[in-house]
């Protein structure tokens, strides 16, 4: 980001803070043009256009808090990219955690080069096109005054040197290599968990620090426990006559098959917790969700004759029961 002021201003030296207001809306044009109204000062004692501004700034307030943002550009180090890797899980895995060896193809510090990009051997030559400066200058007469539009060297990619580029890197100074990783996947880790392996990314350039490594996850699910984050999901299907009477039923959970008492005269739809039967809380692993199970009562829809005469005896007796009740 380059910011521009007008010579008109400069001249009239106006206050700190309309210069402040002024450059900010400079800014928001995004331009990559800067005036100066130089006369007495020579742009080569700067070697680097924000060097400039901030001596023409001195006792105007300075350029404290106006976001100027990066200082040279020459020979600056530029830190790798992040790299991402896509982990499919199974659900328990994903409930309990897993290792896994995943491998990643990511841009590493060459080693025919250490890194420079440069042909081993040889030595850079300074760059004739900025001499040396890694930038280069340009200027355009306009009504406002003199615009000096400042721009990264071309011939050099802003580095001032010009240098026979490495053979096996072809002068990026980093190779495309594949790495095995051994990673701990933590118990409780969900579809779009996001795991940081940190320096594992993309190698950086002239001295910049490594990317980090993103795993994202994706969890295949479970046919019959659906998760609801730490809790397990879980519908079962009693006969009316065990949710009369109760029972005890054997349900699926990610710990295996797990008995569950039914108590007598539980209402369908209800929904019982089997405690600490769910996930584990995400690095605290000593927390655990529960397994909620919904019951589902089944009505019969054909009855045998037998089951039918009882049935109706029964309702005779419940008559009984609010005849007498009623008396
Ligand atoms: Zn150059
Ligand atoms: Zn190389």
């Amino acid at each position: 980001m380059i910011i521009y002021y007008s010579a008109e201003i400069l001249g009239q030296r106006r206050s700190s803070r309309k210069l402040a207001m002024h450059m900010r809306s400079c800014r928001m044009m995004r331009s990559d043009l800067y005036t100066t109204n130089m006369g007495r000062l020579d742009l080569k004692d700067f070697s680097n256009p924000f060097d400039l501004f901030e001596s023409l700034f001195e006792g105007m307030g300075g350029m404290g808090g106006m976001g100027m943002g990066g200082r040279s550009s020459r020979n600056r180090a530029v830190d790798g990219q992040d790299e991402y890797y896509s982990l499919v899980l199974n659900f328990k895995d994903a409930v309990f955690g897993v290792e896994k060896e995943i491998e990643i193809t990511r841009l590493e510090s060459c080693g025919t080069c250490n890194g420079s990009g440069a042909k081993p051997g040889t030595t850079p030559s300074k760059c004739t096109t900025c001499g040396g400066q890694g930038q280069v200058i340009s200027s355009a007469r306009t009504p406002l005054g003199v615009f000096q539009q400042v721009m990264t060297c071309s011939s050099c990619g802003g580095t001032g040197e010009i240098s026979t580029p490495c053979n096996t890197c072809s002068g990026d100074g980093r190779v495309r290599r594949t790495k095995r990783i051994s990673l701990k996947v933590p118990a409780g880790v969900d579809s779009g968990s996001r795991l940081r392996v940190r320096s594992e990314g993309n190698a950086g350039r002239r001295g910049g620090s490594a990317g980090d490594l993103f795993v994202v996850i994706e969890v295949i699910p479970d046919p019959v426990l659906k998760r609801d984050d730490t809790n397990v999901l879980y519908t079962c299907k009693v006969s009316y006559i065990d949710a009369i009477l109760g029972t005890t039923i054997n349900v699926p959970t990610v710990d295996g098959m797990v008995d569950l008492k039914i108590p007598a005269g539980t209402q369908p739809n209800t929904t019982l917790v089997m405690a600490k039967k769910g996930v584990p809380v995400l690095n605290k692993t000593n927390m655990r969700g529960d397994q909620l199970v919904r019951v589902q009562v089944e009505i019969p829809k054909r009855l045998s004759s037998e089951e039918k005469k009882l049935i109706e005896e029964l309702a005779d007796l419940s008559k009984g029961k609010t005849a007498s009740s009623r008396r």
